[in-house]
């Protein structure tokens, strides 16, 4: 595991670490962002996927494409199709490799609502050319997430209404007992690819009715008992 010395001298300034909001006013540094694709069955088959078959499957985004609640994100260059997807946000503080499904809720620390912003038309592009998705998920400021609830007030989440509204406009709206792999799942799967360490952030996929956002708009996420999320885009 790499280690950084606070007083070596750098060749510049190291990043400052990136930080969510957490309760009691200490902020939860952000390791590594895992999301987990095509988790509800109605947006899996709006995608073109066949979920009754498949493992999940995931793919990352950067730290510091985090953004704070409340914050105005750049309409994103390159695309003509920028899409919301509200999720359900995992905040890990354990660390563990091979983690058994009935220990898995062990490693979280809480839950927040994100946005796993899309640029959709780029994402369809790189599906038919068989190439990676990356540069349609993981570009600057396309991880806004509010604050995290801990999961000693919330317990272990598995259930709970889940939406999207775009301009007061009710764009997705789903339970999270939708969800085809639940949270302890997720994480027991994951853990058997990468050892999963604290400060690590899952989002957990997104319900059906993905869609597209302009200058100007303003979306709102919500998960019951959660921080709602609300995001200008500008
Ligand atoms: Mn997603």
């Amino acid at each position: 595991m790499p280690t950084s010395d606070p007083k070596a001298e750098y060749a510049f300034a190291p990043p400052p670490a990136v930080s969510i909001l957490a309760p009691p006013g200490k902020p939860f540094p952000v390791r590594r962002i895992f999301c987990v694709g095509q988790n509800y069955r109605d947006h899996a088959k709006e995608m073109g996927g066949n979920p009754d078959v498949e493992p999940p499957f995931f793919f990352m985004k950067p730290a510091d494409a985090i953004v704070p609640n409340g914050a105005t994100i750049p309409f994103p260059p390159g695309t003509a199709d920028f899409q919301h997807e509200a999720e359900l946000v995992v905040a890990v503080q354990g660390r563990g490799r091979n983690i058994p499904l009935e220990r898995a809720n062990d490693v979280v620390f809480g839950y927040g609502v994100g946005l796993d912003m899309t640029k959709r038309d780029v994402q369809a592009e790189f599906r038919k050319k068989g190439r990676p998705w990356e540069m349609s998920k993981s570009f600057d400021f396309s991880a806004p997430c509010s604050a995290i609830t801990l999961m000693s007030q919330t317990g272990a989440i598995s259930a709970g209404e889940i939406s999207c509204k775009v301009n007061g406009t009710l764009r997705q709206k789903a339970d999270l007992s939708d969800m085809i792999w639940g949270v302890p799942q997720i994480i027991a799967y994951l853990s058997q690819q990468v050892e999963i360490a604290p400060g690590d952030l899952i989002f957990t996929g997104t319900p059906a009715g993905v869609g597209p956002v302009r200058k100007g708009d303003k979306i709102e996420a919500t998960i019951a008992g959660l921080e709602p999320l609300v995001i200008e885009i500008g």
